[in-house]
């Protein structure tokens, strides 16, 4: 009898065994069994030939209609010409100088045909397939009928490699199945009972040989129930143990920098502001770490919430960092943070010895520094220095900030913004950085669909701001064909428009110049052979000044401009000395001028739903309504332009946010950790399971909180064991 972790070899010989390593990267019996199908197909059943992708590698179950030889007419030999079908589409097979084989693949016999898909004269084909028939129903067994034996009325079809015919699996999974002594079921049995989940050892023989659609379903069940409570049991666990680690305590004062701070801001704090406040100073003043996501619409204020928490922590003698995601974005919040704090904060060097030093609280104000990639090497030398020597009490930087040589003298608390992917691994990076685990505030824009805010953020305390700040004007977003003159027209005349009255605008293209691989770093569009190149910010920003909008003050900001230059233009708009930026997404998080009114998203099909939101809550952020308007030459009623119409439609990120999973792989949403463990999440799906999740979740918090090592659960350590060690091996292969 074999076990889980029985090598391939020992069930199925070592040819076997080798092939399905090479192949699929199979070594275990358990490896073999978490191999799911990818589909069921069954007899009769329609299987969409339609949807059949030129170059994909497919397994499709479909009847023999014609037969057909013929001569070749290029060269000698024959061409053995096979149509089939699934009632409504067929599919040509083509056999060269196999002839012979119209003994067995006759007019009415279904079979598994696997190939690749290849495109002759319009028609999709498959040149010499591999095949397995199915017997005719009522005809005496022949040599391939045990492929239904161990096949049932639903066939699973694996995810296929050229090499590696899915019914060949299927033979190997039996051979697996039948000779695995059924495993110890980690699940408790109430839990099971609980939740209707059958146990293992069914679910593993179920969801490869279903005896009915029902079965199928049960297995699957089960299997991803057992995928999120793996996933949720190690980041609870995370988070309770971390819940116990030692940190600062540290407290607010009624007479620090904070107390001036909040005495002289120039607006009201909103209730959520206030509440989410008293939940940070709570945290901040515990003896273990905060772990705290604070979500909030864009425009919602978070920026004052962590300046605030961050005052908190000067006030006790620590240092406070601000990470950004970019250098505009660090750039802005250092110009941002200076303003808010006035003379609270000393931007310039520490001064020499003896002299009043930077950041000393009895001088009541703090010092604020600027770290980013491109600093020149003196003024790098000189922040580092203030940072080292604890004079820099609030430090503004970018990521890159993590990955260099720098040395905090007390560093007290981590502010993260805008980077909804910042996961688990980032995190621990950060931790390093300080003697003890400092608190960690992580801030995010993007609405984050609640189950992935469990998937990726599982380990943190959620903080929400629901309301915007009083006096936010209201946005109006519009569709525009991109290929309608009389529209564009338009368009370029609603942004003089806004012009003439004082106002600024954006115009966002998808990259900085036409070459295809000038893309901004942090872009997502996709290379498209079939559409006309992406507009870049290089052609289109002339192009206006010569043309539609000549005579208006036109600038541009892409990723490519060194830093200054970017900072310098930045400037520039921000203090009306420009009328127009024309940018790539490089204002995507963040940017705040709130004179600007307009924004025109170019080739807006190009672009993430999501990525939209961020970008048009650039606008509207004054007293003056905003406007968006969303130019694409996407066809109407393409899924582009549904998208498009989406979000003209609404402002509410969570919908948008959902609406965006959908169109997402979940990799993409889960970033570079969660990722890794795809090898483990292969059922589960943020979008469609969100009911097990929660109920994974719940079930986790009940099993840690009353067994936190999981002593009394040997089985589920395991699993956990298992999923937090390739998390590991995957963060040590990349760091
Ligand atoms: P986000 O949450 O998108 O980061 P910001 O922190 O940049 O938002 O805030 C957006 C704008 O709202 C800023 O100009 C900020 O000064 C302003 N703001 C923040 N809180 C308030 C408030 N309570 N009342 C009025 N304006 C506010
Ligand atoms: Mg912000």
């Amino acid at each position: 009898m074999a076990t889980l972790s029985t090598p391939l070899g020992k069930v199925l010989g070592d040819k076997t065994a080798a092939a399905l390593t090479e192949t699929l990267g199979l070594a275990t019996v358990g490896d073999l069994l978490y191999h799911f199908p990818r589909r069921y197909a069954e007899r009769g059943e329609h299987t969409d030939l339609s949807a059949l992708q030129v170059g994909d590698q497919v397994t499709v179950l479909a009847q023999v209609q014609r037969v057909n030889v013929r001569p070749m007419r290029q060269r000698r030999g024959n061409l053995l010409e096979v149509t089939v079908g699934d009632g409504q589409r067929t599919l040509t097979l083509t056999f060269f100088n196999q002839a012979w084989r119209q003994r067995q693949l006759t007019v009415g016999r279904w079979g598994l045909f696997a190939g690749k898909v290849t495109e002759f004269r319009g028609k999709r084909q498959l040149n010499g397939p591999d095949f397995q028939l199915l017997s005719d129903p009522g005809e005496a067994a022949e040599d391939n009928t045990e492929i239904e034996e161990f096949l049932g009325a639903l066939i699973p079809v694996y995810p296929a490699a050229a090499t590696m015919p899915s019914w060949t699996v299927a033979r190997c999974v039996r051979v697996a199945l039948d000779t695995l002594e059924p495993p110890p079921d980690p699940l408790p049995e109430s839990l099971r009972a609980d939740h209707e989940l059958v146990g293992l050892a069914a679910a593993l023989h179920d969801i490869h040989r279903p005896s009915s659609w029902q079965a199928r379903a049960a297995a699957r069940k089960r299997l991803t129930f057992d995928e999120a409570f793996a996933l949720q049991l190690t980041l609870v666990q995370r988070k309770a143990r971390a819940a116990d680690w030692p940190a600062v305590q540290r407290p607010r004062r009624t007479d620090g920098v904070l107390a001036a701070f909040d005495a002289r801001l120039p607006y009201q704090l909103t209730d959520g502001q206030l509440a989410v406040g008293e939940e940070v100073a709570e945290d901040l003043a515990r003896p273990h770490p905060m772990h705290r996501l604070l979500q909030g619409e864009v425009g919602s204020g978070k920026t004052v919430c962590a300046l605030r928490a961050m005052l908190q922590v000067v006030d006790s003698g620590g240092q406070a960092v601000l990470l950004a995601p970019t250098e505009v974005l660090a750039a802005q919040h250092h110009r941002g943070l200076a303003a808010l704090l006035g003379d609270l904060a000393r931007t310039g060097p520490a001064p020499a010895d003896g002299e009043l030093p930077l950041g000393d609280e009895a001088a009541g104000a703090t010092g604020l520094a600027l770290l980013t990639g491109s600093l020149p090497a003196a003024a790098r030398r000189r922040v580092l220095a203030d940072i080292a020597a604890g004079t820099a009490g609030i430090v503004v930087g970018t990521h890159a900030l993590l990955y260099q040589g720098v040395e905090f003298a007390d560093l007290g608390l981590i502010v993260v913004d805008e980077q909804h992917r910042f996961g688990v691994e980032q995190r621990d990076a950060l931790r390093d950085k300080a003697t003890q685990p400092p608190h960690v505030l992580v801030m995010t824009a993007t609405p984050i669909p609640r189950t992935v805010a469990m998937t990726v953020f599982g380990d943190l305390s959620v903080s929400s701001l629901t309301e915007l700040p009083r006096g936010r004007s209201p946005i109006a977003t519009h569709v525009v064909p991109g290929n309608r003159e009389r529209w564009m027209e338009r368009t370029w005349a609603r942004v003089r428009e806004e012009v003439a009255v004082g106002h600024q605008a954006y115009v966002v293209c998808p990259r900085i110049g036409v070459d295809p691989t000038d893309e901004d770093a942090d872009e997502g569009a996709p290379a498209d052979d079939e559409r006309r190149p992406p507009l870049g910010v290089a052609e289109v920003a002339p192009q206006l000044a010569d043309g539609p909008l000549a005579g208006l003050r036109v600038g541009q900001l892409t990723g490519r401009l060194p830093a200054d230059q970017k900072d310098a233009v930045m400037r520039a708009f921000a203090a009306g000395e420009l009328d127009v930026l024309v940018a790539t997404t490089v204002i995507e998080v963040g940017v705040d001028v709130p004179n600007a009114t307009v924004m025109v998203v170019l080739d807006a099909d190009r672009f993430g739903v999501s990525q939209l939101h961020q970008l048009r809550g650039r606008v509207g952020r004054g007293s003056a309504p905003g406007l968006c308007l969303l130019v694409s030459e996407a066809a109407p009623e393409s899924p582009a332009h549904e998208r498009l119409t989406a979000v003209a439609s609404t402002v509410d990120g969570f919908r948008l946010a959902e609406l965006d999973l959908e169109q997402r792989r979940e990799g993409d949403v889960l970033g570079a950790a969660q990722s890794g463990r795809r090898s483990h999440l292969r059922l589960l799906s943020l979008l469609s399971d969100a009911k097990l999740i929660a109920e994974a979740r719940d079930e986790a918090v009940r099993v840690i909180e009353a067994d936190r090592e999981l002593t009394e659960h040997p089985l589920l350590a395991e699993t956990v064991a298992v999923l937090v060690d390739e998390d590991r091996a995957e963060y040590l292969e990349k760091g």
